[in-house]
């Protein structure tokens, strides 16, 4: 038997090694045996979500008591509309992007190649702050494999555990983010193919981002003003970038849109947050022209720092969906004048790290605690943090703002 599984072994390592010469560098056996495997879910841990608040199931309670649950808020915070930015690529233009987001209170996704050296070295730091601005760090892949357009063999051979699943180990070991929410096809390759996708959930990845076809100019304005129903080839409403050209696989040089009109771009954002939608932009910011004159700025200045809109990186914004839809909220019996709810889902907290809003009918001012500590009103101000905690009135309701898996609490003044 141990000569039959070395033999096996010399095979395998051999056919790896072919492989890897002709098709694809960091190609494995695991690539192959791997490729018709589901994704099932990753994000849930066992256990009772109840148990884990020292509750049970006796103690919640059905009738009406003197604070009504009304639901869960669209969006965090009850804001009216959302702005979601990611820029791609590891370019030295990202530090001077960051700045700038920064200056218009814009929350993005970065997505890096982690491992494109020397500049990847000399961004970490960097990335770290931009981590604690509020910003996420996502997977464009370790090397920026691409071919335009892409084929099956290219997407089999190229597409690999090593660039997926090593690069979120990169981030992982360089930026102290807790987890890897999103990952970007680089130039959109494969984002079509379910394999593909599959594999993008396999490494526990909650989206990821397409860029759809730049040879038919389909990446101008996919248009996408809400979720995308399928988060794993996630489109957008728009690029906010210059024109490039690029090589084919044939080797013929393309010329590829840009879009800087302020007018068009400004008013494309007009119409999203009219309807009350996600507005979702991309950009390169190696294909910026920085300055308050130039169009990105211009474009950053008209969309940012607004009170009534939540300002979101793409994956914490995935994450808050399924939290939102996945938590329950459930009055417990009292025996005081307060009014007690379990907020509880059995989602990884590691992963789904953020809050969601929820609304109640108070009829009267009221005192509103989470675990036991007191929260504070909101002030006015855009949000642009996906993890508070705080309350604010509207009318006769209070909109409580969580973390899940607390428990809450309103007091009436004495
Ligand atoms: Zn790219």
């Amino acid at each position: 038997m141990p000569m039959i599984r070395s033999a096996g072994k010399r095979l395998r390592s051999r056919a790896e090694t072919f492989l890897r010469q002709w098709w694809g560098p960091n190609l494995t056996w695991w690539d192959f045996a791997t490729v018709g495997a589901p994704s099932p879910r990753f994000d849930v841990i066992p256990g009772d979500p109840l148990a884990r608040l020292g509750l049970s199931a006796d103690e919640l309670e059905d009738a009406d008591g003197p604070v009504r649950f009304r639901g869960t808020c669209r969006y965090l915070n009850a804001a009216s509309a959302v702005v979601s930015h990611s820029v791609d690529d590891t370019t030295e233009w990202l530090p001077v992007c960051l700045d700038v987001m920064d200056r218009y209170g814009i929350k993005s996704t970065v997505f890096v190649v982690t491992q494109r050296e020397p500049l990847m070295s000399r961004l970490w730091p960097r990335l770290r702050q931009a981590i604690a601005d509020g910003h996420e760090i996502g997977s464009h892949s370790r090397g920026h494999p691409c071919r335009v357009p892409d084929s099956l063999p290219f997407c089999l051979g190229r597409f690999t555990i090593d660039e997926i699943e090593g690069s979120r180990e990169d981030i992982l070991r360089n930026s102290g983010q807790p987890h890897v929410w999103s990952w970007a096809y680089p130039c959109g390759n494969c984002a079509d193919r379910k394999f593909a996708q599959r594999k993008i959930a396999r490494a526990h990845y909650v989206a990821g981002r397409a860029y759809p076809c730049e040879l038919q100019n389909r990446h101008a304005v996919p248009d996408l003003q809400d979720y995308d129903s399928n988060p794993y080839a996630a489109r957008y409403t728009q690029i906010v970038q210059k024109g490039y050209s690029k090589f084919d696989s044939k080797g013929r040089k393309v010329a590829i849109l840009g879009r800087t009109d302020p007018a068009a771009l400004n008013g494309k954002f007009d119409e999203v947050v009219a309807a009350g939608g996600i507005y979702s932009f991309v950009s390169h910011p190696q294909m910026l022209d920085y300055g308050a004159d130039g169009f990105y700025e211009r474009h950053l200045a008209h969309i940012g720092g607004r009170a009534d809109l939540w300002y979101v990186p793409m994956g914490p914004l995935y994450a808050f969906r399924t939290l939102s839809m996945e938590t329950k909220v459930r009055q417990l019996r009292s025996t005081s004048a307060a009014a007690r709810f379990a907020v509880y889902n059995a989602l990884d907290p590691k992963i789904y790290n953020g809050s969601i809003t929820l609304e109640f009918e108070t009829g009267a001012p009221v005192t509103a605690l989470a675990d036991g500590r007191k929260l504070a009103e909101h002030g006015s101000g855009p949000v642009t943090r996906w993890d508070g905690a705080y309350i604010r009135s509207a009318g006769k309701n209070l909109l409580v703002t969580v973390r899940p898996n607390t428990l809450l609490e309103f007091r009436f003044p004495e």
